[in-house]
């Protein structure tokens, strides 16, 4: 392997010491006077503090959100709300290296992948959105479709900004506003996008930021809402579509994943081994549709497992914020701890870990790229999301198993096919139980394709014309 140079990222954003709650235009601090602590993962260096909301600011919030949209955004003409969207995406583009630090900061993600897919494609979906402000008339979802009102939106901590513009940028062309809960662990884009809002001078109460833990986003999941957005784990969606059964509120759920990723005999298997290492070592395996179970067929496993280990031994772990970074740092040290209690309870059920002999920082969250092979459909490591780089290796012999294995999981959010017959793609795809499914490719996103899940993943779309349909009353 090359030995390379550190090539550490130059540009640092201006971090404040303290960020209040975002309602109505203007930076607040909470009712209760709650903040709490923001680290940077690789470091654990206390960035930030930032006000905690909680229920009095939530309300607050709402009521905001609720008079800028009866009062403003609603009646505003969808070219008028298109041009502000507009606005918002060139100025994250033009901020797109501050944005792209600032995540990898607070994230521990690695800089090639904050600059060049979460920003990017978080400004795509402010500009793809805008372009369908004034056009909306013309989805297909009625000749008058309405926005729904006021918007409660829960995102994760893995792909902050991205999942901030997923949820915001649809809602607000549809004519709704909203109030975001950002992950406890990564509120800093949130913020610095509420900045941004300001910049762009957005109407106040259009956007509303509410940093906070569970307890924010329950008191918000329980406010006097019209809709709620979340993306994160099935046990939290599950329980939030519980809390809100048998009221009006509607409900859009991204949830969990366990994707297959499978490899056919006839692959090409140098194609295939960059798509098994993108599926799941892309942003240290934090993906709900990452590819965590590989499924090689038997003839040709020997052969795809050494170059996989081959490949995996290049990968560089380390400082998120030096250019030649593959993987970066794990999110928390909960998140770290869930990881390695999973990857224990695979040795434990008898699968054959490896991982590369690479150095960690001494500091910080950190988890080799991990492989286990000889897994069994029982175990845990087979089952259970595990969210972190950790890729469980399963072999199979005939198509019909490799569907059957694929489809034996209570997920079905996405899957991989690698062959070079068209024709087993088709007839793969028709099969697989998944939301997505990626041919000789993986983990590709665009704001015009929709994004969503089958079975326990959720359901709704996210992205695309379906993706609006979610936010309109039609
Ligand atoms: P959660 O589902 O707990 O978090 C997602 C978001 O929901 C966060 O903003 C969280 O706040 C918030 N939240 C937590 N509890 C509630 C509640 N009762 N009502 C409303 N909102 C709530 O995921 P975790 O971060 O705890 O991760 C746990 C596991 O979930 C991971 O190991 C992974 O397996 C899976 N996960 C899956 C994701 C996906 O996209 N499929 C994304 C994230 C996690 P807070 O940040 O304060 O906890």
């Amino acid at each position: 392997m090359f030995e390379y140079a550190p090539a550490p990222e130059s540009v640092r954003p201006q971090i404040k010491e303290h960020y209040g709650l975002f309602v109505d235009g203007k930076f607040t601090d909470a009712a209760d006077g709650a903040d709490f602590k923001s680290v940077n993962p690789s470091t654990e260096e206390v960035l930030f503090t930032v006000a905690e909301a909680g229920a009095a600011d939530v309300q607050n919030s709402v009521a905001a959100a609720r008079r800028a949209q009866e009062a403003v955004w609603g009646p505003m003409s969808g070219a008028e709300r298109g041009k502000y969207l507009f606005r918002i995406a060139r100025l994250l583009q033009e901020k797109a290296r501050e944005f792209a630090v600032a995540e990898s900061l607070d994230n521990g993600k690695p800089i090639k992948e904050t600059r060049d897919f979460d920003v990017p494609t978080a400004a795509q979906h402010f500009f793809y959105h805008a372009g369908w402000a004034d056009k909306l008339a013309y989805a297909g979802l009625g000749s008058d479709p309405r926005p729904l009102g006021v918007i409660g939106q829960v995102i994760p901590w893995n792909f902050p900004l991205l999942m901030l513009a997923w949820k915001i940028a649809p809602a607000l062309a549809c004519g709704n506003t909203v109030v975001l809960k950002p992950a406890e662990t990564t509120p800093l884009t949130a913020l610095m996008f509420a900045e941004l809002c300001q910049e762009a001078d957005l109407p106040p109460g259009v956007v509303n930021i509410l940093p906070g833990a569970g307890g924010t986003g329950a008191a918000l999941v329980d406010s006097a809402v019209d809709k709620i957005a979340f993306t994160g784990s099935t046990a939290v969606g599950r329980a939030i579509a519980k809390s809100i059964a048998g009221s009006k509120k509607r409900l859009t759920l991204e949830l969990g994943g366990k994707a297959a990723n499978i490899v056919f005999d006839d692959a090409a298997v140098d194609q295939a081994v960059e798509g098994i290492v993108n599926g799941i070592f892309f942003n240290q395996g934090h993906v709900c549709c990452a590819g965590s179970r590989l499924l090689v067929q038997e003839s040709v496993a020997d052969e795809v497992l050494a170059r996989l280990k081959d490949r995996v031994t290049t990968l560089r772990v380390g400082d998120p914020l030096d250019k030649n970074t593959d993987i970066g740092a794990i999110n928390s040290a909960e998140q770290l701890e869930r990881i390695a209690a999973l990857t224990d309870a695979g040795s434990g059920e008898g699968a054959e870990v490896w991982q590369p002999d690479c150095d960690l920082p001494d500091r910080g969250f950190w988890f080799r790229p991990t492989v286990f092979t000889g897994v069994q459909q029982s175990m845990r490591i087979a089952k259970e999301e595990i969210f972190g780089p950790v890729l469980s290796v399963l072999t199979f012999r005939t198509p019909d198993e490799a569907i059957a294995k694929a489809n034996n999981t209570p997920y079905g959010l996405s899957a991989g096919v690698w062959t070079e017959k068209g024709s087993k793609i088709l007839w793969a795809a028709e099969r697989l139980r998944a939301g997505v499914v990626w041919a000789n490719t993986f983990n590709q996103f665009d704001a015009a394709s929709p994004f969503g899940g089958l079975k326990e993943s959720g359901y709704g779309r996210e992205g695309g014309r379906q993706g609006l349909e979610a936010y309109l009353d039609v």
